[in-house]
């Protein structure tokens, strides 16, 4: 098991501000050749499960709470991280779910390697237990919003409301509030990055898209990755919002692949400079 202290002294091969500010690459090649431009599963496709506490109404539009430190406005989503070395990024969004992120969990601890789950609200209001399991392991939580909406077709109070609630949830659950973000669908608009860095959260993207939603096959997620490897790469997967079996399944094949070749699978480090 990958306690935290182990996470913390493995902290030392993660990645500095320097090498972060280097990794915003708008409008890169490499975006174009993996990631589409609306990335990620467009929501008239994946529709969204409907559930009891979905339905419940927002919270209030109080002034954001922040984190110490200051948060650059970005204009556009980070799509990677520095290259020191092999290092790549496994992201599992839409979580946690009881059915598969425990599985994950496991996956990840007995190659003990750390990867980043950004999850909605709602979804870890109901599965707390499993959001201090992933910080108590050593993984980042980052916010995808609480009930992953299309952020572009919200006002800005809405959206707002959104983040605040999820980050809210989160240090709720593990004691610590998230430092990244995540778009739905990967729809970004300027509200979004103004207040992500008000609630002290840098944006990120991916580079890798296993499309696992689309429920393609374990083999064809694991080629995905497999094939999209390389320094930098940042991998998108689901462990919530639909069947996952594949996810999990594709995990255990690919992740011992990766180290094997000589990838450092980790987590990126947010420093205030
Ligand atoms: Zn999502």
């Amino acid at each position: 098991m990958l306690t935290r202290r182990r996470a913390l002294l493995a902290g030392a091969a993660t990645l500095g501000a320097a090498g972060l500010a280097a990794a915003l690459a708008p409008g890169s090649a490499n975006r174009s050749a993996s990631a589409p431009p609306a990335a990620g599963a467009p929501p008239a496709r994946r529709p969204l499960r409907p559930s009891e506490y979905r339905l419940q109404p927002l919270t209030g539009y109080g002034p954001p709470r922040t984190v110490p430190g200051r948060t650059p406005v970005r204009k556009e989503p980070l799509l990677r991280v520095p290259d020191h070395g092999r290092t790549m990024v496994l992201t599992f969004d839409d979580g946690p779910d009881p059915r598969y992120t425990p599985d994950i969990l496991d996956t990840l601890a007995r190659y003990e390697v750390r990867a980043m789950f950004f999850v909605c609200g709602e979804m870890a209001d109901y599965n707390q237990d499993l959001v201090a399991r992933m910080a108590d392991e050593g993984h980042v939580v980052g916010n995808h919003t609480w009930t992953h909406p299309l952020l572009t077709s919200l006002r800005r109070g809405r959206i707002r409301s959104e983040m605040e609630r999820t980050s809210d949830v989160v240090e709720k659950a593990c004691g610590i509030r998230p430092e990244w973000f995540r778009a739905p669908y990967g729809a970004w608009n300027r509200a979004a990055f103004q207040l992500g860095a008000e609630l002290g959260m840098e944006p990120l993207a991916w580079t890798v898209d296993t499309l696992d939603w689309t429920e393609p096959g374990t083999r064809t997620i694991v080629t995905r990755v497999e094939d999209g490897a390389a320094p930098g790469v940042v991998v998108l997967s689901h462990d919530a919002g639909g069947e996952r079996s594949q996810t999990v399944r594709a995990l255990r094949s690919y992740l011992p692949y990766l180290l094997d070749s000589g990838y450092h699978v980790t987590v990126p480090r947010r420093e205030y400079v």
